[in-house]
């Protein structure tokens, strides 16, 4: 392939993944945005592979690392459950880091790259290489590390070192250090040592990054961590002289820090203070992981009167969160808004912009159940409307309808706005037990008096709920 055909191919790839976002930001288009990403990234596989930087000596190694990595994705795609889809994407963004890392590490020791740069240019070339690897390793450990939190592996508890600011200052002078010596060895040998000390900093500037953020910041963290791995792979692109990564590379980071930010906007917090981490642990009371004590009685309900409540109602709202995932419950959920829809019930569901372990999590889920997309409404949309709702039924969430947030500024969860259930005439929280989400902190909701606890898998209590409102 020409260099003209490769530059053309990765122009129309380019277009594509611009397409490709703008259609993923409304749920009816995002299927067309998926695809034109899709064939972008086969168009720019195929330029790359087939372009001018590439010999056909390369040839037999890229076919065994496209079937080893693709074999891998296949078969990762295949097992993972859609309640580990957060885990999956936080193990990517990890490898993203890594490739960058490595991509670094090979670029520095290459003679044939290093000899074609002299002067000012081998200076910007051997930047692009140290903060590459910066970034590339930041990334690596701060993803392995959320995929540790999200899986459960590691404790959702921040880790609060002393004096971590301190020592995180400290570390971005080593780093800023290092990089005058990187800059001004003399042979790769010398530069080496700055590289590798640079390096073992960021592995573990990421650990500790990721580690002191806990309570419900971990959303801002997930997201943070894709637009991390977009601008490693923008360095890649520099690095390796390759415009299609560097215009990707940005594409992710930029779109990753921008949801960032809504996220922070969405709960009411300051981006610098969910990075600077320990939200929750500092001042007011402490954010009790473990060992929170249920604060009073709660009215349990069952789902025959469940059914009941419901089919006396004028207005419904689902609130669902990550309960629902895990029980896989998206389907019935959807075939008692049918029945209820039929019976002249207006059902409507309320999204919380962190319901879930990833952003778009519940929208993903209801898309799937074939949610007509005008009765799925943001937060802000429908959270004035709870005072003349008849039941607010909450199927696996907690954090995201406790009131603490609005009423008790010594929560761990104090200011991040929340769905206002407990206005609702009725509340119903389907759970399994008195157990906390995710922040792990306790929810008055429960002991109030307009609640109704029902008890059980929510795929299980709901499908009773459906036979009863069937009969
Ligand atoms: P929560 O984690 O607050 O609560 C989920 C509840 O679901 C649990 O209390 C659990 O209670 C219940 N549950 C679990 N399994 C089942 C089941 N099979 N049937 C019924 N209930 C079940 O979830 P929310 O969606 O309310 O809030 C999201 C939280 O996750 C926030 O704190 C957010 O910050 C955080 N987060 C969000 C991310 C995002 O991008 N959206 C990313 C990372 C974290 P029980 O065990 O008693 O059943």
């Amino acid at each position: 392939m020409s260099a003209t055909l490769a530059t053309a191919s990765y122009i129309g790839a380019t277009i594509l993944f611009i397409l490709s976002l703008g259609g993923l930001s409304n749920p009816e288009s995002s299927r067309r945005g998926n695809l034109y990403g899709m064939i972008g990234m086969t168009i720019a596989v195929l330029a790359t592979v087939f372009g001018p930087n590439v010999t056909s000596a390369g040839y037999g190694w890229i076919i065994a690392a496209l079937v080893v990595g693709g074999g891998i994705g296949l078969y990762a795609s295949r097992v993972v459950k859609m309640t580990q889809m957060p885990e999956l994407v936080a193990l990517m963004h990890s490898l993203v880091g890594l490739a960058a890392m490595l991509v670094g590490f090979a670029n520095y020791i290459d003679p044939a790259a290093s000899a074609e740069f002299t002067g000012a240019a081998k200076s910007i070339h051997e930047m692009e290489i140290y903060i590459g690897i910066l970034i590339g390793a930041v990334t690596f450990t701060g993803s392995v590390i959320a995929f540790g939190k999200l899986s459960g592996k590691i404790g959702g508890k921040t880790l609060l070192l002393p004096g971590r600011h301190w020592l995180n200052l400290a570390g971005l002078l080593v780093v800023i250090w290092m990089g005058r010596e990187f800059l001004q060895a003399e042979s790769i040998a010398d530069g080496m040592t700055p590289l590798i000390v640079m390096t073992v900093i960021a592995l573990l500037f990421g650990v500790h990054m990721v580690m002191a953020i806990g309570g419900a910041d971990m959303p801002v963290v997930i997201s943070m961590l894709n637009s991390y791995s977009g601008w490693a792979a923008a360095a890649t692109g520099f690095m390796l002289s390759n415009d299609l990564l560097i215009v990707v590379g940005a594409l992710v980071g930029s779109s990753g820090a921008i949801l960032s930010y809504i996220m922070c906007r969405a709960m009411n917090r300051n981006f610098i203070s969910v990075i600077a981490g320990g939200f929750g642990s500092e001042g007011g009371a402490p954010a009790s992981a473990d060992g929170v004590q249920p604060a009073g009685e709660v009215n349990p309900i069952l789902a025959a009167e469940t059914a009941e409540l419901l089919r006396d109602s004028k207005n419904v709202i689902i609130v669902p969160g990550y309960g629902m995932a895990v029980a896989q419950a998206q389907h019935t959920v959807y075939e008692i808004t049918k029945v209820l829809r039929d019976k002249g019930v207006n059902v409507r569901f309320g999204i919380h912009p962190v319901a879930g372990r990833m952003p778009g999590h519940m929208n993903v889920l209801l898309a799937e159940a074939k949610v007509p997309y005008d009765i799925v409404l943001e937060m802000d949309e429908l959270n004035e409307d709870f005072p003349d709702t008849d039941v607010a039924m909450i199927i696996g969430a907690n954090d995201i309808v406790n009131p603490a947030a609005e009423e008790d500024p010594t929560s761990p969860i104090a200011g991040m706005p929340v769905l206002q259930v407990w206005k609702a005439k009725t509340s119903i929280v389907m759970k399994r037990s008195m157990a906390t989400g995710y922040a792990g902190v306790d929810n008055p909701l429960f002991y109030k008096d307009n609640n109704r606890m029902l008890f059980g898998d929510a795929k299980k209590m709901l499908d009773e709920v459906l036979t009863a409102l069937k009969a």
